[in-house]
């Protein structure tokens, strides 16, 4: 089994580091599936893909909705017939200390971060698990083993995805399926463009390689784990941040 002809199906694909996600699959001659929450981005991307010579195809996706996941499979399936590749990338912040954070914006940020990377799996390992193959890649974050102060939301989501990874990797290890989990550090993405760079300076005090990661190099590590050959890795997370966590 080669990853060229494989179709991967990326949640939050239309920009930042699921874009280059996107485009470093279409480089091995992988089918994209661009599934983000802006229609509009969502299809400029998948149109730039397709420069790449490989086929692509912009699904809209809330991630934290059962029906929007389910129609988005469905028409993924029309088209292509398969998915051998789940990436799921989609994430949102709604930063705030602990007692100033309100209760939606928790629930936002569970229910798209974590509640999105369990319906996406569902209805992937469903597909997956007829064709006895398949590599599920899921974005946490460093905050997930760190903390940070203003993302008890968002570093309980990533945390919880850690758990959500390593279960889904021991149920399905027997229908050829893996589960892994990339931890980025900070990368250089429109979020890190807005620091000052005061803060961006003291913030690379913390990181032994002294940078931001990019988005490539997450890329590199979602791609490592979703060769054929990555196929006796699974349950563990692969950490992209310069030394700042181990
Ligand atoms: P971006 O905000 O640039 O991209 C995320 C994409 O997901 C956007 O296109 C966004 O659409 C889309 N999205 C948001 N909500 C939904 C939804 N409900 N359903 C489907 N798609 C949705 O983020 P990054 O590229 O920076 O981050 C990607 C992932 O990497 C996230 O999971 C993030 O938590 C993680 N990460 C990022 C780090 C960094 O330094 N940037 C560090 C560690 C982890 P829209 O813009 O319209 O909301």
């Amino acid at each position: 089994m080669e990853i060229k002809g494989q179709v991967a199906f990326i949640t939050g694909g239309a920009r930042g580091i699921g874009k280059a996600i996107a485009g470093a699959f279409a480089e091995l001659g992988c089918n994209i599936v661009i599934a983000d929450i802006d229609p509009e981005l969502s299809s400029r991307t998948a149109g730039e893909i397709k420069e790449a010579g490989v086929d692509s195809l912009a699904v809209q996706i809330d991630v934290s909705s059962s029906v929007s996941v389910s129609s988005a499979f469905k028409s993924v399936m029309e088209k292509f017939g398969r998915i051998d590749i789940l990436v799921n990338n989609a994430g949102i912040t709604k930063d705030n200390v602990i007692i100033r954070m309100k209760e939606e914006d928790w629930d936002a940020v569970l229910n798209i971060n974590l509640k999105g990377v369990f319906l996406c799996s569902k209805e992937a390992i469903r597909i997956m698990s007829k064709q006895r193959y398949g590599r599920i890649v899921n974005i946490a974050s460093v905050v997930a083993f760190m903390g940070n102060p203003g993302q008890a939301n968002y570093s309980a989501s990533k945390a919880g995805i850690i758990g959500l990874t390593k279960t889904t990797a021991k149920e399905y290890a027997s229908r050829g399926i893996t589960a892994n989990a990339v931890a980025p550090g900070f990368i250089v993405t429109a979020m890190t463009d807005a620091l000052s760079d005061h803060v961006k300076q003291e913030m690379k005090k913390a990181i032994p390689a002294g940078e931001f990661g990019t988005v490539q190099d997450v890329a590199n590590a979602v791609v490592f784990l979703s060769l054929p050959e990555s196929g006796y890795i699974t349950g563990q997370v692969v950490h992209v941040n310069g030394g700042m966590y181990m």
